[in-house]
């Protein structure tokens, strides 16, 4: 059988643990035969990061700039607990996704990816729920301080040319804790473009939320981009009749779980960390997500949702086989070969993508899945544990 072949290769962004496994065995099994693949591969494991002293996730990130695509595994990031089980690191190094997502500026979609065996936990649910997280600034670039004395703090902007506001942030009478935070207009404008984006590219309602009656001015400045940017998009909304609201976030989550689903749920970056957690284990597991940062200039970089699952790959380096989750890597893969297919034009490469995933439904269909998702399985329906390496022959063969 001749390959499927590519024009443009993808930028290959490897990582650890169980999924660092999985992914040469996603390779091996499912694409390697099938596709001519042309990738630009960086290490993202995290000795070659320490190596590299973290620029293979920069160059990675620029990597994926210049040619529009990337597909990322899940990748450790250090703490304390790591320090000591790899006394090699010369640093905690921060985590590769934040560096990714800063130097990318994007948003983050994540979508369960729905099997017709395991049902939402939430009954009225129909249809997947998407969440866009806005990956840039709030808690996760804020500058935290815990003071002792009895005393004030103020917030002080200090512009470029000399300029200067302040603003009393407040005065306490003992030991207190503090945080400096910040967004940018021009990454909430980003991250406005890229939900309407998506919405019209996926034919969804958008619904955007945030505490704009208490964060009056900060999250005030989000509601009122969102407007301005919608703009442009009303006409095309129209057309396609899906729609765009505005919500206070206590409201979308009453909603949210009132409705059929089939929407995409745009949230700030805390809320989009914790809502998205909560939407896929409602959905079923995070191994059953597919996220994607999609970057202002339609750059993107697809990747699980979970984790390196540590405890899986302890087991496997004792020789045990482990019945690990690959769907979200393997629809990692799938997203980004179809991404790239798009953009080049190649048809074969794309009808691919749509086999690869269609396969990966016949086989879950069938019965056969790894042993997180057998116990999430409808009363009656006949499911069968297998092993990962299992699983993906499996899905194989189908193919
Ligand atoms: P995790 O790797 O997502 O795993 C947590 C638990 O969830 C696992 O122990 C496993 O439960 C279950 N699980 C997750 N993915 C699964 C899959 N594909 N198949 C089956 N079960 C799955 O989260 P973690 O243990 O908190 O983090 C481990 C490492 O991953 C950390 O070093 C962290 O820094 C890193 N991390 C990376 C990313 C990323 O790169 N995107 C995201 C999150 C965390 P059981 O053990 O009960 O089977
Ligand atoms: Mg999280």
């Amino acid at each position: 059988m001749d390959k499927i072949q590519m024009t443009t290769p993808i930028v290959e962004m490897d990582g650890d643990e169980m999924t660092r496994i999985l992914w040469q065995m996603i390779k091996d099994t499912l694409i390697l035969p099938y596709v001519d693949l042309k990738t630009e591969y960086y290490d993202l494991g995290l000795l070659h990061r320490n190596e590299t002293k973290d620029q293979v996730t920069v160059d990675a990130a620029n990597a994926t700039k210049k040619y529009g695509v990337a597909v990322k595994c899940a990748t450790i990031t250090p703490n304390k607990q790591r320090m000591e089980e790899y006394p090699q690191l010369t640093q905690m190094w921060k985590s590769p996704n934040g560096t990714i997502r800063s130097i990318l500026d994007g948003t983050v979609f994540r979508a369960p990816i729905l099997i017709d065996a395991v049902k939402p936990v939430v009954k009225n649910w129909k249809k997947p729920i998407t969440i866009a997280r806005h990956a840039y600034g709030d808690v996760y670039k804020a500058v935290d301080l815990y003071t002792e004395k009895p005393g004030k703090a103020t917030l002080v902007f200090e512009a470029e040319d000399g300029e200067t506001q302040e603003l009393l942030v407040q005065q306490v009478d003992g030991a207190a804790v503090w945080q400096g935070a910040h967004n940018k207009d021009s990454s909430i404008r980003s991250f406005a473009k890229a939900c309407f984006q998506y919405a019209v590219d996926t034919r969804q309602d958008l619904w955007f939320s945030t505490k704009d009656t208490i964060a009056k001015v900060y999250d005030g400045r989000f509601k009122a981009i969102f407007d301005e940017e919608f703009e442009a998009y009303a006409p095309k909304f129209k057309e396609l009749g899906i729609t765009y609201f505005y919500t206070l976030i206590d409201d979308a989550v009453a909603r949210v779980i009132r409705s059929e689903g089939g929407f995409i749920w745009a949230c700030k970056n805390y809320d989009g960390d914790v809502m998205s957690d909560m939407v896929s284990t409602a959905f079923g597991s995070l191994a059953m997500m597919t996220s994607v940062l999609v970057a202002p200039d339609g750059t993107t970089e697809y990747e699980a949702a979970h984790g390196t699952v540590t405890r899986h790959y302890y087991k496997w380096q004792k020789g045990e086989k482990t019945s690990t989750n690959p769907m979200a890597t393997i629809f990692a893969w799938s997203g980004a070969l179809r991404k790239r297919a798009q953009l080049d034009g190649l048809t074969d490469l794309e009808a691919f993508a749509d086999r690869l995933e269609a396969a990966c439904f016949r086989t879950l269909n069938d019965g056969i899945m790894t042993r997180d998702l057998v116990g999430l399985c409808e009363p009656g329906f006949e499911a069968k544990a297998v092993d990962s390496e299992t699983f993906l022959k499996e899905i194989a063969a189908r193919l």
